[in-house]
């Protein structure tokens, strides 16, 4: 199939974007891309990238599988849509549950299903209240969550994240929610060292308990690794304390494994990797690895307990809660993420072969450190590496790597001035090498055009 020739301009003309700058857009034309096969896209014109962000951070199992699409057809043949309000099932979805309860591990025994990572956020922010109030405590509700953390774009999940120019825009955060900072020692550590930082990062959340008061805070968010706001990896100390502090003062903790679930880390989801204990887990994209639009809340059994023993009915749900097609792609998508055995390969192949290429980028005058952890990496880029001297523009540092990585067919993206990367699990050594030989020619472009 070829685009319409003009499908450019009427873009421009009718269709708004999310996070774009859409006056720019009309100037500059959209990017179409057009078709894609396991870890490349291709454009209306034809060019191939490599894509090294697995679409946004989701499409886990590559492009172009016939298997997923076949089982969607299928499903929709049979059933193509019946909600599962009401006591009401389907079996995909009922099957989904279970398949994601049984990588979860026996902490976890229930799944809420939404349609997007933005509504599990949500979800998962009334199940805290809902929690702490059928217990007997209603004023236990605010949530505690990070400085440049991302939840999602609905109301509550844009209160949730940590984006000062999401709530600007939106007179955000709603009432309750509050913000400590992130571990991002690079930038914010000053003369500590990073496991120093680490423990200082996590003793902001003591501080905040303790300034709200312990019967006030319901529950603290964060993502295993904050994906959007920079791949920021947190030193060794930090979740273990943040771990400690939660269960000191019976706050509830709940790991936002979006981006991190489903492989990325080398395990079946971040907190695994961290050897976490989470109450409560927003998930979506590699759930099925965007084939189809599918989030869900992990529950724990804590959790679940009295949700559905004490408290009632759960009044909260989406039409598309559990729609059997999406979870008919879903379960197709885990399907091949075991047989295929994808988070074993992270683990023990891909994983560590990235971390040694991406760590080779910190000989680079530009690169102040190059870190991983499976399959996602994050780069900061430095004017100064010995001082940790930042570029004056930070964030046009990242742009200008970023466009030479475009135009020499990769796809990887910036926030500010780091670069992440999160490409498909299925990608080889030798896209790997590609990937970051790209990447090196980008770091030389930045370093060879803008002033330091
Ligand atoms: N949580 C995290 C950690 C995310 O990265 C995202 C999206 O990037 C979301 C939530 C929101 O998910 P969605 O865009 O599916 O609503």
């Amino acid at each position: 199939a070829h685009a319409r020739s003009n499908i450019g301009a009427i873009d421009a003309a009718h269709h708004m974007h999310p996070f774009s700058d859409m006056k720019k857009l009309n100037a500059d034309g959209t990017r179409i891309i057009q078709r894609a096969e396991g870890v490349h896209i291709f454009d209306n014109h034809g060019k191939k990238y490599l894509d090294g962000f697995a679409g946004l951070w989701c499409v886990n199992v590559g492009y172009g599988r016939k298997e997923i699409t076949d089982a969607v057809m299928r499903q929709m043949n049979e059933l193509p849509y019946y909600n599962t309000f009401f006591g009401t099932t389907t079996e995909p979805a009922t099957l989904l549950a279970e398949k994601i309860i049984s990588h979860a591990g026996p902490r976890f025994s229930h799944v809420f299903f939404t349609g997007s990572g933005s509504e599990a956020n949500d979800t998962w922010f009334r199940m805290a209240r809902v929690y702490w109030k059928t217990l007997g405590h209603p004023e236990k509700k605010v949530i505690i969550s990070r400085k440049n953390g991302y939840h999602g774009s609905t109301v509550a999940g844009a209160s949730l994240g940590g984006m000062k120019w999401m709530h600007e825009q939106g007179d955000l955060p709603i009432p309750g929610v509050v913000h400590i900072g992130q571990p991002y020692w690079y930038v914010e550590g000053g003369d500590l060292s990073p496991e120093e930082f680490g423990l200082r990062a996590a003793g902001e959340l003591e501080e905040k308990i303790l300034e709200l008061g312990a019967d006030k805070v319901a529950a603290f968010v964060a993502e295993p690794i904050q994906g959007a706001g920079g791949v920021i990896i947190p030193p060794s100390t930090y979740w273990p304390e943040i771990a400690r502090i939660c269960k000191k003062y019976d706050i509830l903790l709940v790991n936002d494994e979006v981006i991190c679930g489903f492989g990325r880390l080398g395990t079946w989801f971040g907190h695994q990797y961290y050897g976490l204990e989470p109450d409560l887990c927003p998930i979506a994209k590699g759930l099925s690895s965007g084939y189809l639009p599918i989030g869900g809340v992990m529950v724990s059994k804590r959790v679940a307990d009295v949700l559905i023993n004490e408290a009632g009915d759960f009044n909260h749900g989406f039409t598309y809660s559990g729609h059997p097609v999406c979870a008919a792609a879903a379960l197709e998508n885990l399907r091949i993420i075991e047989d295929e055995k994808l988070v074993e390969r992270v683990r023990d192949d891909t994983g560590p072969y990235f971390a040694k290429a991406w760590k080779s980028l910190e000989d680079h005058e530009v690169v102040g450190q190059a870190e991983s952890v499976g399959l996602m990496g994050g780069l900061q880029l430095a004017a100064d590496k010995t001082t940790r001297r930042r570029y004056a523009k930070p964030e046009d540092a990242g742009v200008v790597v970023r466009n030479h990585c475009l135009k020499n067919g990769l796809v990887l993206r910036a926030t500010n001035d780091r670069m992440l990367a999160s490409p498909p699990l299925i990608i080889t050594r030798a896209e790997i090498d590609e990937l970051v030989t790209t990447l090196r020619g980008g770091l030389d472009h930045l370093r060879d055009t803008m002033p330091r």
